[in-house]
């Protein structure tokens, strides 16, 4: 397996885009049309890799539904798209993607209730079910990648589903590298993008969908380009794609889902994902950095950890001399305190990890900064 070290690039510890295998990034080397019949093949393959990574199938009633653009554009394509005009949405946050929700619905005129829960702790499903009166979907994020928080997303769909209500999962730096089961989990609507855990290159998201919850949304669109049930009606009706597919970042991204087949699927991905975590926080610990979330709650997605307490510490700083030295890390995105993160997913592998542990020790050694407590 190759890994960052065949390249000239900085290694990416961020969430997306990420480290891609040479392989990956190889496989763009082409020019497909968005009408050839090699292209509507390829993309037939992908949407059904990812059911099939699911654990569903059409057979069992699930949908595979590429979106062009960023993962936030599949997330707002399902809530512009699903909920009716009398519709009313339960965005439960504990970060930044659920705030995010929360003001794509309020952009569309949609009516939604932000339920607002400690960033640094799971949501927590008990207290849900107080809030589902009226109620016709929930949204909810899987791992918040605002902090590497796991949130229990099967509680969670059993809440909504109890209650008749719609459950929408944004698994978007979760899926892939995290198991989840959809069908048992009672989730609707799962949304993530070609850029997180499969590592692929971005360029576009994807919804797995129960069938019938997806038809339930025909005729609410709000948007031409994101309207979700007029793009799978295309896919279904000839294989194509209504507007350009990016058809660079869709080789990539089959390329990719062969690698993760070979790595031994989500259980193979998720163990590497987990090696890589404790290799850090064994490393970072022995600095004394203080990790923001309880280790029981942590995926091994991303972790945060709190700035040192040390007046010679800043993170612009910190940050510039780890890229000098061809590591990118990311900032935090907290409200309330001062972190950063470190993620531990992409074409990574423990060696990385321990490189760059060695340049976070040359760099608050660079800064006299003692250590990071
Ligand atoms: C990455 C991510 C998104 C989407 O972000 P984009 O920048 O639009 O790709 C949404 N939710 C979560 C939890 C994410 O990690």
């Amino acid at each position: 397996m190759d890994g960052p070290s065949e390249s000239n690039d900085k290694t990416l510890f961020t969430p997306g885009p990420l480290t891609t295998s040479a392989s990956v990034k190889q496989a763009m080397l082409r020019d497909l049309g968005s009408r050839d019949g090699e292209f509507i093949a390829i993309a037939a393959e992908i949407r059904d890799h990812l059911l099939r990574l699911a654990a569903v199938s059409q057979d069992s009633g699930w949908e595979a539904i590429p979106v062009q653009g960023s993962g936030t554009f599949a997330i707002e394509s399902v809530i512009s798209s699903v909920l009716p005009p009398d519709g009313k949405l339960l965005v439960v946050i504990n970060g930044a993607y659920g705030e995010r929700a929360a003001r794509i619905a309020a952009i569309h005129g949609i009516n939604v209730i932000p339920l607002r829960s400690h960033e640094d702790r799971p949501l927590d499903p008990a207290a849900i079910a107080d809030h589902l009166d009226g109620v016709t979907h929930l949204f909810a994020v899987h791992c918040e990648t605002t902090t590497g928080v796991l949130n229990p997303i099967a509680e969670i769909g059993a809440i909504a589903r109890e209650h008749g209500v719609t459950c929408i999962i944004d698994a978007m730096s979760s899926f892939g590298g995290v198991p989840i089961d959809v069908d048992a989990a009672q989730i609707d609507f799962l949304v993530s993008s070609a850029n997180k855990c499969i590592e692929g290159v971005p360029g576009f998201a994807f919804v797995l969908a129960r069938r019938d919850a997806l038809l339930a949304g025909e005729g609410s669109a709000r948007s031409l380009s994101l309207d979700l049930v007029a793009q799978w009606r295309g896919l279904e009706a000839n294989g194509q794609f209504r507007f350009t597919p990016p058809t660079h970042a869709i080789l990539a991204f089959h390329q990719a889902l062969r690698e993760l087949d070979e790595e031994g699927g989500v259980a193979g991905r998720n163990a590497r994902y987990r090696a890589n975590q404790q290799k850090l926080l064994a490393g970072m610990r022995e600095m004394r950095f203080r990790q923001l979330i309880a280790p029981e709650h942590q995926t091994p997605i991303i972790t945060t950890f709190r700035y040192p307490d040390h007046p010679r510490f800043t993170f612009e700083t910190f940050y510039q001399r780890l890229s000098d030295k061809g590591f990118v890390i990311y900032p935090g995105k907290l409200s309330q305190a001062d972190c950063f993160r470190i993620a531990t997913i992409g074409r990574i592998f423990p060696a990385d990890v321990e490189a760059l542990l060695a340049a976070i020790r040359e760099s608050l050694d660079q800064m006299g900064v003692p250590d990071g407590s």
